[in-house]
């Protein structure tokens, strides 16, 4: 496995388990991590219905090509050689077995709706800073000279 991967692969986790926010942070997406051949995206708090929310990790190619299953495989390993993995939903996609840290489920939680208006996007009806301000509050993983995304995130 590429540094660069395992470079964005201990980012992310760090973002999800180490990394205190600031009590205004809003974390309405995964944090996405692109390396020159792969994209990694940390989402901290996926739920499958009638199941525990946890952290699920996604590995894609950057290219349009699938990753292989050895590779996937590959990546798992390493994946659970770092952290407790406790389920692999799909062929790409892992779910770890502790929570993300309480300060980013905290804003995850807050991003769902502005206190003042109730809507997650109300800065695009009323002008309210309450969304633009909550992201540029928000700690994100850090990759030298690699920039991260914020992206939505469907399992
Ligand atoms: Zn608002």
């Amino acid at each position: 496995m590429s540094p660069d991967l395992l470079d964005a692969l201990d980012a992310g986790l760090a973002w999800l388990h180490d990394t205190p926010q600031p009590d205004d942070a809003l974390a309405p997406f995964a944090a996405g991590l692109d390396t020159d051949t792969h994209h990694l995206a940390f989402n901290p708090a996926w739920r499958r219905v009638g199941q525990p929310r946890l952290p699920l990790i996604r590995l894609s190619a950057t290219s349009f090509e699938p990753l292989a299953d050895d590779e996937l495989a590959a990546f798992g390993t390493v994946l659970a050689a770092r952290v407790p993995v406790s389920a692999s939903p799909t062929r790409d996609t892992w779910t770890l077995a502790t929570d993300a840290h309480p300060s980013l489920l905290a804003a995850w939680d807050r991003a769902l709706a502005c206190p003042d208006h109730g809507l997650r996007k109300c800065d695009l009806r009323d002008d309210c800073p309450w969304r633009p301000t909550g992201r540029a509050a928000l700690r994100l993983p850090v990759v030298a000279g690699r920039p991260v995304q914020l992206e939505l995130f469907a399992a």
